[in-house]
């Protein structure tokens, strides 16, 4: 594979996705990030973006539940270079029906180096990190550079 670089926005798209047992804590680390969260266009799953939004006044775009498909919309969006980041509480103590589409979807962040955090400490240093905010050049895989070469 090829790679190109590529600008991801000083304004990102952030998608936010808690499995159950760790909504609590996404909900109050967002809440607590809350002033830096609401510069950038959020996207959850079905359920944990429609809590962040009621709950924590967040404007998040809902999809769909993640068990229904919500994080395979995710990983698409991914592919389309429309997501920079993801905050991803995932429960490591409990096995989930959609195992296969996090499984997925973790795989996906890294083929397309999205910076991904799995659990609060990380979100931490995401989050206080001083490219949070600014431009970032990064490289992603050239498919079109890529296919040219094999026909
Ligand atoms: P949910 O999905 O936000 O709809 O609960 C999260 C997940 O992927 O399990």
């Amino acid at each position: 594979m090829q790679y190109k670089q590529v600008i991801s926005a000083q304004y990102k798209n952030i998608s936010l996705v808690a499995h159950d047992n760790m909504k609590p804590s996404l909900m109050a680390w967002c809440i607590k990030h809350k002033d830096r969260l609401s510069q950038h266009n959020l996207y959850g799953t079905g359920t944990t973006g429609t809590l962040l939004k009621n709950q924590a006044g967040l404007d998040v775009n809902a999809l769909i539940s993640g068990p229904l498909g919500g994080d395979q919309q995710i990983g698409a969006l991914i592919t389309e270079q429309k997501i920079d980041m993801m905050i991803f509480f995932w429960d490591p103590l409990e096995a989930q029906p959609h195992d296969p589409d996090v499984k997925a979807l973790l795989r996906l962040a890294a083929v397309w180096n999205i910076p991904v955090a799995c659990n609060e400490s990380t979100a931490d240093f995401l989050i206080n990190s001083s490219l949070f905010d600014k431009e970032y050049p990064k490289s992603i895989p050239d498919y079109a550079s890529y296919i040219s070469s094999r026909t």
